[in-house]
């Protein structure tokens, strides 16, 4: 058709090509039309496939939640999982979607910052129990198992301490209570560890972690193994609004092609770096599920296998003026509160996701002032073990 009045306010199809983007496009239009009610019947039946609102759905969700199914092993006839606008949109949608009032839930305890707020504090104001057991522990998230338990919710390896979940143990207690097990597996990655092969019910992740990877999309997905689980996962998603946005996806895509590669190098680099901490002046203690030193090194090698991951914890040997000469002096580090990043990252949780907790409560998982944990990045290896050490020395004077 020939430009005329019309053809500027109303929207054009993509000019035709035989030949095909090589890189997705992004979609993003909120609605899709169809020609007649009779199409539209037939998309809403399941007889044709396609979108209509993009809260329901759009071609860059489904890229990515396709992939992240594959990464975990979802298999076909459960379905597939959701993607959500964020990690936390994630939870919330497995929550809503999967439990009902008076529900209770056995919760790790140190479960990410904003998990473990929802657990002893939000969800309490909905009209759900919920009790908090040490995951490193299967016997006390055992004996936290009620008759009107659904649910238990653990991360595999915890925020900032690195401690291994008896995965095993807890998987063993949730089938024999007939009830789910959900993993956030935001920190270990299928390339560490797949929930599904290893009992779990429901895989949780923050994408805007290591998945995506380069902290400028924030998105989730939860998925269940189970075909009425996931389509109950979809509805909670979208009538409660938790549906992400095409660009997030787009970005996703581009940073998910990648993960693999990043994840190997980054975990390499995180256990030279544990090693080289561990015989600097200065560091107290370090945590690298790897070593020979760390708590759960027996549980973390026949769990993890030798994919230790790429987080780093370490303490620095004084209070919070050493604290502060160390970051400033890792200038080239950036000080900021996520992980993942394609970039090493610094953090202090004493300072940040761990503020909250009074500082005897603080010390009784672990965490001094002088506790800094590193998401290690992509970097040169030896230039950043070097930078590292420099800010130490620093630290010191
Ligand atoms: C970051 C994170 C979340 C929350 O994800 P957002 O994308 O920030 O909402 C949940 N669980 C873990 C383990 C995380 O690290």
């Amino acid at each position: 058709m020939k430009n005329d009045h019309r053809s500027v306010t109303r929207r054009s199809s993509a000019p035709v090509s035989v030949s095909r983007p090589v890189s997705s496009p992004i979609h993003t239009s909120v609605v899709y039309r169809s020609t007649d009610a009779d199409e539209l019947d037939s998309q809403y039946e399941g007889r044709l496939k396609g979108y209509t609102y993009s809260r329901e759905g759009h071609p860059n969700a489904t890229i990515i939640a396709e992939k992240i199914d594959w990464l975990e092993g979802v298999k076909p006839e459960w379905g597939g999982g959701v993607v959500t606008g964020s990690g936390m949109a994630a939870v919330s949608t497995m929550l809503l979607g999967l439990l009902e009032k008076g529900d209770h839930i056995v919760a790790g305890d140190q479960l990410y910052g904003r998990s473990l707020r929802l657990m002893t504090d939000d969800l309490l104001r909905l009209g759900f129990e919920v009790d908090l057991a040490d995951p490193t522990d299967a016997a006390a998230v055992k004996a936290a198992i009620r008759p009107e338990t659904k649910l238990i919710l653990v991360e595999t390896v915890s925020n900032p301490t690195l401690r291994v979940a008896d995965m095993a143990g807890i998987a063993a207690a949730a089938k024999a209570a007939g009830i789910l097990l959900a993993v956030d597996n935001t920190f270990t990655t299928p390339r560490g560890w797949k929930p599904f092969e290893n009992g779990a019910d429901i895989v949780i992740h923050s994408l805007t972690k290591l998945l995506s990877g380069h902290s400028d999309s924030m998105l989730g997905y939860v998925a269940a193994r189970d075909a009425a689980m996931n389509k109950a996962l979809y509805d909670a998603a979208v009538t409660w609004g938790f549906t992400p946005s095409p660009f997030d996806c787009w970005l996703a895509e581009r940073g998910i092609a990648t993960f693999e590669l990043r994840y190997d190098r980054a975990e390499a680099t995180a256990a030279r770096l544990a090693d080289a901490l561990g015989g600097m002046k200065g560091v107290k203690r370090v945590l690298y599920p790897g070593r020979a030193d760390h708590p759960d090194h027996n549980r973390a090698g026949d769990l993890l296998k030798g994919r230790f991951g790429n987080m780093v914890s370490f303490t620095l040997d004084g209070g919070r003026e050493v604290v502060n000469r160390f970051l400033r002096a890792a200038e080239h580090i950036p000080f900021a509160p996520t992980l993942g990043d394609v970039g090493t990252t610094l953090s202090h949780p004493a300072s940040s996701s761990h503020r909250a907790l009074a500082a005897e409560r603080r010390a009784a998982i672990g965490i001094e002032e002088g506790f800094i944990r590193v998401s290690v990045g992509i970097e040169d290896p030896d230039q950043l073990i070097g930078e590292i050490e420099a800010a130490v020395a620093a630290s010191r004077a």
